[in-house]
């Protein structure tokens, strides 16, 4: 390592403490990594050996300096990662730890910051492309501090610690508006708090628009070619966080782009404001608007185009796909595991098969897999016995993503995540399996049978090769399917 990159780089806590923050500030250092008794430390200049050497009294470790690739960089990076408040050793003021664990989280990427109570201490945790990190530590007195100092601002009874409360904030950092839902509850060692944070990362506006989904070439044109029609049904399906209210919302702006569309959504709650889309949110822990009573209501509003956050019961249901029949595009999400699961599903909630058959256009399922952190990714090649797990035995020298791990990714090999899909058009073939009641088992093998790499894991291998993904975050998402013949040549779609 010669010179490093520290543009947004977050060190972890237990590398950081290795030099206090006074002398970090002070001599202009970050410690970046720690292995085998040797620390890494970015420096302005590595042949100064005064600095050197203080750096190797204070950590009582051996020192590898390396230079950052610029000064104002690391000077950058330096006070982020040791804020002001750092520099007498604590931080005893609940707003400043507030803002400075919310920096931290946006920085990363995190989508939820949570306050973790332990035994004799409090753990602050993130999550990050799905998974969860360790953070700093604080002590109980800290943490409490800090928890009551978040219900105030969002606008909770803090005298209330026994039972679970829910509420939101809405602030301002360093320039942009921070929205955040809070929600606590007592655990045996103290309150917990889960921050989810409802601000979008910088990274995910990429995913505005169709284009920017990473659809293979088959999968654009069906998806496409679905929103075009004037009636119809088209739904996806994921597990919570698996990125379906963001493809809706894709699909939502490329409908309202041309204007000529009356375009109403109802939701649970509403993720984001679209712009030229009359979004309605419904109410159903009250019961005062309910999912299928808005869409009722909706139906007088002479809409072109409805989108349904989420059918949960058969009445929703029925509504949909009659909406279909008297000319409107409906998209919708439900929650299965497959594609051709939606189908069934509909038919376990009450709709008629001939109905489901006449109306659905395209389903679709989804999920969120990590992307290797392309700044210390290695390319594999895979040994013959792997290929062939995979129906890539034909094949040789096929190379797939190696994680490793660097500052950038806080040593996990990851860093963003991308959405792999599962597209089932609904056909005349399909359309007979349903009306035959075929199983969704049977409906799955037509779809693997027809090898255009439309299923989850083979829009996941797929992904792989082009190293956006790995084999391991692939392994973990979806259902192995030893049997399936990907053809890499003939059958790749994008
Ligand atoms: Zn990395």
């Amino acid at each position: 390592m010669n010179s490093i990159d520290l543009d947004k780089v977050s060190i972890p806590y237990h590398i950081l403490s290795l030099i206090p923050a006074k002398t970090a500030r002070a001599l202009m250092v970050l410690p970046v990594s720690v292995e085998n008794g040797l620390v890494t430390v970015c420096v302005k200049d590595k042949h100064n050996f005064r600095v050197i050497n203080t750096l190797e009294q204070v950590t009582a470790m051996q020192v590898e300096a390396v230079e950052a690739t610029e000064e104002s960089v690391l000077k950058k990076a330096v006070f982020f990662n040791y804020p002001e408040s750092f520099v007498d050793g604590t931080i005893n003021q609940a707003p400043e730890l507030f803002r400075y664990l919310l920096r931290q989280a946006i920085y990363v990427g995190a989508s939820d910051i949570h306050i973790c109570h332990e035994k004799d201490g409090c753990v602050i945790k993130t999550r990050v492309d799905g998974k969860m990190r360790s953070g700093r530590s604080f002590s109980k007195q800290a943490a409490s501090e800090l928890v009551s100092y978040i219900k105030v601002q969002a606008k909770m009874d803090i005298s209330q610690k026994r039972v679970p409360l829910d509420g939101n904030i809405e602030t301002e950092l360093d320039g942009r508006e921070i929205s955040l839902r809070v929600a606590t509850v007592p655990t045996i060692n103290g309150e917990h708090v889960t921050l989810r944070l409802l601000t979008q990362n910088d990274n995910v506006t990429a995913l505005d628009s169709l284009e920017g989904l990473g659809l293979g070439d088959l999968q654009f044109r069906l998806l496409k070619q679905s929103l075009s029609v004037a009636n119809g049904v088209v739904i996806i399906s994921g597990p919570t966080g698996s990125g379906k209210t963001t493809t809706l919302y894709a699909g939502l702006r490329e409908l309202v782009k041309d204007g000529t569309r009356h375009v109403v959504s109802i939701e649970d709650p509403v993720e984001k404001p679209i712009d030229k889309v009359t979004q309605i949110k419904v109410d159903s822990e009250k019961e005062r608007v309910s999912f299928h009573k808005a869409l009722r209501s909706v139906l007088r509003h002479d809409p072109d185009v409805i989108m349904i956050g989420e059918i949960r019961d058969a009445e929703t249901a029925d509504i949909a796909l009659k909406s279909a029949l008297t000319g409107h595009l409906v998209l919708a999400t439900l929650h299965t595991n497959s594609a051709p699961g939606i189908l069934n599903r509909l038919v376990d909630l009450g709709a008629p098969d001939f109905l489901v058959a006449s109306t659905l256009r395209l389903v679709i399922a989804q999920r969120l897999v990590r992307r290797p952190c392309s700044l210390c990714m290695e390319w594999e090649v895979l040994p013959q016995v792997i290929l062939e797990k995979y129906g890539w035995s034909e094949r040789s020298n096929v190379k797939v993503p190696k994680v490793n791990g660097c500052p950038h990714c806080a040593y996990t090999g990851y860093s963003g995540r991308t959405a792999i899909y599962e597209m089932l058009p609904v056909n005349s073939s399909v359309q007979q399996m349903l009306l035959e009641s075929k199983s969704e088992v049977e409906i799955y093998n037509y779809l693997k049978g027809k090898a255009y790499n439309l299923t989850l894991r083979g829009d996941g291998l797929r992904k792989v090769l082009k190293g956006q993904t790995t084999l391991e975050e692939i392994e973990s998402t979806t259902v192995n399917d030893n049997d399936a013949v990907f053809n890499l040549e003939g059958s790749s779609t994008g």
